[in-house]
């Protein structure tokens, strides 16, 4: 038995772990309400992925771990979905390549800002940004625009997961190198992205670290041809295929 009362052989025993950690994250104020339909849209892209990180999703991490440690500055953004699924992972790819965390949230509001803040703190993050909103994302509205200016403001690589489309596209506007998780390789945010990873955050963040561990070694030209070789248009296209096709397990 884990975290739920479900044994770990349940065939549906992922998406049942990733449901209660999001009604967790709804009931102590860390996940919005929005995050709950979120979800519910996520699950049912994975559900016809048969639940697993495919190929060209693997694909997609191990270059995604590599423009993470290529960066000068890289970033990982952190919303109420990806604080509720996936704290101790965030902290510990944070550690692997590097990067900064910051909150960064669609429906701002103080007291959630502080709950996520504390929620990372309490997984062992040190420095968590996005709390002092000093610095501007142009072309969009006053609340979703901000970000820290020495955190996303100045970062030239973004792990924005489970992003909205808009804030994708206007990241990407002001010259960021972006990495996306989302398993709907049609949102605006997985078309806009330099990295589109179609997988689950549950699996695709732990996977990128253990990619970051391996390549630890690697020098800069091994790192940059990693990222060369990667076609965001073939693996989008590699996930509607699976998507499509549904080899459902
Ligand atoms: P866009 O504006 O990019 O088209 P959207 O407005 O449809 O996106 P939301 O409804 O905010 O996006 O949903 C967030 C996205 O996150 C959805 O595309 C959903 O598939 C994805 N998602 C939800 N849960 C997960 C998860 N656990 N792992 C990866 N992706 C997820």
């Amino acid at each position: 038995m884990s975290e739920i009362e479900i044994p770990e052989d349940h065939p549906r025993y992922q998406s049942l772990l990733t449901r209660h950690r999001i009604e967790e994250g709804v009931n102590r104020g860390i996940t919005s309400k929005q995050g709950l339909i979120a979800e519910g849209r996520g699950e049912a892209f994975d559900y016809l992925l048969g639940e697993r990180t495919i190929e060209s999703a693997d694909a997609a991490e191990r270059a995604a771990a590599a423009q993470l440690l290529l960066a000068d500055h890289p970033v990982l953004s952190v919303n109420g979905n990806v604080a509720a699924l996936v704290a101790p992972e965030i902290v510990d790819l944070a550690e692997a390549v590097d990067a900064d965390i910051e909150i960064n949230l669609f429906n701002r509001t103080a007291e959630r800002m502080e709950a996520i803040a504390a929620h990372l703190r309490d997984h062992g993050a040190e420095n968590v940004k996005g709390l002092t909103a000093d610095g501007r994302i142009p072309n969009l509205s006053h609340e979703r625009a901000k970000v820290d200016a020495d955190g996303i403001g100045a970062a030239d690589v973004v792990l924005v997961p489970l992003e909205d489309g808009d804030r994708a596209e206007a990241l990407g506007e002001m010259g960021k190198t972006e990495i996306v998780i989302d398993l709907n390789p049609l949102s605006r945010s997985a078309q806009v992205a330099a990295i589109p990873i179609v997988d689950n955050i549950i699996r695709a963040i732990p996977n990128i670290t253990d990619h970051a561990r391996e390549l630890r070694t690697a020098d800069h030209d091994q790192l940059a041809e990693i990222v060369a070789a990667f076609d965001p248009e073939a693996a989008l296209a590699a996930a509607e295929a699976a998507i499509r096709e549904g080899e459902l397990a």
